[in-house]
C-alpha cells in the first residue's frame, strides 16, 4: 500500500524507515509478511500448524497459490479528511481511528483499490461530504468493493450517513463511466456512531443490487452484507479438498453447519442423499436459500439457528448425519456442538478452520470423545498475513469404518493405474456384469496383490481395531478381471 501523493516526504520517510516494498505495511497491519519471499511464507505456515497439530496426526504440505498478489475479492475503503481537509480513501491504522490512503494494495483486487480512489477523485465536483466520525457530520463513510472472480461482476456499496446522494444518478453515471466493469451500485445506510462499517439498510441505485459468482461449479448470489470468503481461487481449492475428505457416495445425509450462504452443502449435494444446513445469520439463509433455487439443488434445506442447540436437537431425535462439515468463525465450535456431535455419533466430521488455536482445541476434546483424526492439511487463503485456514477429517473409533475411511483417503493419492476405475466403479460393474456384491476391503486387497497400490494404511488401522476379513478366491477373480476392463493391469 502507499500513501497518497500529497503526503510525498511522509511516504519517502516511512519507505526508508521500514525499508518495506509497502511503504505504509508498517501502519497498516493489513500485510504482517509483505516482504517475505511467499515460499517461505509457507514454510513458516506449515510449521506452525505442526506446532499446534501434530499431536493429533498427519499434516500434508499446505496448498499455496501460484500468483499470491491481489487476491481480496472484497476491498474497503475509510473514507476520512487528511491534515489539509481533503478528503482521503483506505485503511484504519492498526490499534487506531486516523486513516491511512491507500492507492495500491498487494493483496487487494486492483480494480476494487483504483474503484475507491476515483470516488474518492469524484467527492470534490459532486460536492459531496466525507462524513466526521468526531462531529456526525458529512455524508459518506465507506466504500465497499466486492468482485466476482469468475463472472466479473463488481458491486459498489456506498456507505451514507443518510439515505440521500445529492446527484445520484449523475454520480453513478460518471463513477460507472470511468469503470464500466462496475454492475451494480449499491447506497448502505450508516446512521449510527458505530464502528461497524455497513448499516442495515440498503438501497439499490444501480445494477441488480448483488452480484453473482461461480465456485467448483455452482454459482452463488452474494449481497451487500452476506459473508463470503475473500480468496476465490483458494475456496475452490478448500471446498475440493473438503468433499474429498467426506468420500461422499451419494448415500449420505450431510449436515453443512456454519453454512453461511450455503456454499460447502451446495458443493457436496450433488454427491450426498441430503443436506441439512444451518446458520445463525438471517441474511446469509436468505442467500443460501436462493442459492439452492439458481443451481437447482433440490435436497438441501437451510435452517436458521445456532449450531450447537441445531445440532442438539438432532441428537435428542437420534438423527445422526453421516458426515458433518463444520467451518466455524475464529473463535472455534462450542461444547454444545461438539457435544452434540459425538452424541449423534457421526462417523466422519470435516472441520474448516481459520484459526488453528481453537482448531487444536476442538480436536482435544473430540479425541476425548472418540474420533481420530485422519488427515489435516492448510490451505493459503491469506497469504502475506500470518493466518492460516486448516482443512481436517475426523472419524469416530469404530474399525470397519475406519478400513473403509483409510480406502477413500486412498483415493486422494492415486497411482496412474489406480485413476482408471474407483472403487464404486469397479463395484458396480461387478455387480452389474457378475452379480457380485464385493467389499472396498476386497477390492484393496487384491489391488496390492497386483502391485497397483503399495500403501497399507488401512492395514495398520485394521490391525488397531479388528481382524482383517479375506476375499474369496472367486471375488478375487472377479476382481482381476475387472481391472482388465478398466484397463488398471
Ligand atoms: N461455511 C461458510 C461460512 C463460514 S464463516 C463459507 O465457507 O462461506 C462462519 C459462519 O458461521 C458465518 O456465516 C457466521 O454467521 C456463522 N455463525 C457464527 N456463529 C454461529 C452459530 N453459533 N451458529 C450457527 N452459525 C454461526
Amino acid at each position: 500500500m502507499h500513501k497518497e501523493n500529497s503526503d510525498t516526504d511522509t511516504r519517502n520517510r516511512s519507505k526508508k524507515k521500514s525499508g518495506s516494498r509497502c511503504p505504509v505495511s508498517h501502519r497498516c497491519g493489513g500485510c504482517q509478511w509483505i516482504d517475505m519471499p511467499y515460499e517461505q511464507q509457507l514454510i513458516k505456515k506449515q510449521k506452525r500448524l505442526k506446532e499446534l497439530l501434530s499431536p493429533f496426526g498427519r499434516i500434508d504440505p499446505i496448498l499455496g497459490m501460484e500468483k499470491p498478489e491481489h487476491y481480496r475479492n472484497k476491498v474497503h475503503g475509510a473514507f476520512g479528511l487528511d491534515q489539509k481537509k481533503q478528503p482521503i480513501a483506505g485503511i484504519y491504522e492498526e490499534k487506531s481511528h486516523r486513516i491511512i490512503s491507500v492507492e495500491h494494495c498487494y493483496l487487494e483486487n486492483e480494480q476494487g483499490t483504483a474503484i475507491i480512489q476515483t470516488v474518492r477523485n469524484l467527492l470534490r465536483s459532486f460536492k459531496i461530504k466525507v462524513y466526521d466520525e468526531d462531529t456526525g457530520y458529512g455524508l459518506l463513510r465507506h466504500v465497499l468493493v466486492r468482485v466476482g472472480k469468475r463472472t466479473g461482476e463488481i458491486m459498489v456499496v456506498l456507505v451514507l450517513a443518510s439515505p440521500i446522494l445529492p446527484s445520484k444518478n449523475n454520480f453513478v453515471k460518471a463513477l460507472c463511466s470511468r469503470h464500466p466493469e462496475i454492475t451494480t451500485v449499491v447506497i448502505n445506510v450508516n446512521d449510527r456512531r458505530t464502528s461497524m462499517v455497513l448499516g442495515n439498510r440498503d438501497i439499490v441505485v444501480y445494477g441488480k443490487g448483488y452480484i453473482e459468482d461461480v465456485l467448483c461449479g455452482k454459482r452463488f448470489k452474494i449481497s451487500p452484507r452476506s459473508f463470503y470468503q475473500i480468496n476465490s481461487v483458494q475456496t475452490e481449492l478448500l471446498y475440493e479438498r473438503a468433499v474429498a475428505y467426506a468420500g461422499l457416495t451419494g448415500k449420505e445425509t450431510v449436515l453443512d453447519a456454519y453454512c453461511g450462504i450455503g456454499t460447502i452443502g451446495l458443493v457436496a449435494a450433488d454427491r450426498a442423499k441430503q443436506v441439512i444446513g444451518v446458520e445463525l445469520n438471517k441474511e446469509a439463509v436468505r442467500d443460501a436459500i436462493s442459492n439452492a433455487a439458481i443451481n437447482k439443488v433440490g435436497n438441501i434445506a437451510f435452517y436458521q439457528q445456532d449450531a450447537g442447540e441445531f445440532l442438539g436437537q438432532l441428537a435428542e431425535q437420534k438423527i445422526s448425519p453421516d458426515v458433518i462439515f463444520m467451518d466455524p468463525p475464529r473463535a472455534g465450535s462450542c461444547e454444545a456442538f461438539l457435544n452434540a456431535a459425538a452424541a449423534c455419533g457421526s462417523p466422519r466430521i470435516v472441520y474448516i478452520s481459520c484459526n488453528p488455536e481453537t482448531l487444536a482445541r476442538d480436536l482435544q476434546f473430540l479425541v476425548k470423545k472418540k474420533y481420530r483424526v485422519e488427515r489435516m492439511q492448510g490451505v493459503d487463503m491469506f497469504p502475506f498475513t500470518e493466518h492460516v485456514e486448516t482443512v481436517c477429517l475426523l472419524s469416530k473409533l469404530n474399525a470397519k469404518q475406519h478400513i473403509e475411511i483409510d480406502l477413500r483417503m486412498d483415493e486422494l493419492d492415486l497411482t496412474d493405474a489406480e485413476k482408471k476405475a474407483t472403487y464404486q466403479q469397479i463395484q458396480e460393474y461387478l455387480l452389474t456384469q457378475k452379480g457380485l456384491k464385493v467389499s472396498t476391503l476386497c477390492i484393496a486387497q487384491v489391488k496390492q496383490k497386483c502391485g497397483i497400490i503399495e500403501r497399507e494404511s488401512y492395514r495398520k488401522s485394521a490391525s488397531e481395531n479388528a481382524k482383517q476379513p479375506q476375499c474369496t478366491k472367486e471375488k478375487e477373480e472377479a476382481i482381476m478381471e475387472a481391472f482388465r476392463h478398466f484397463g488398471m493391469i
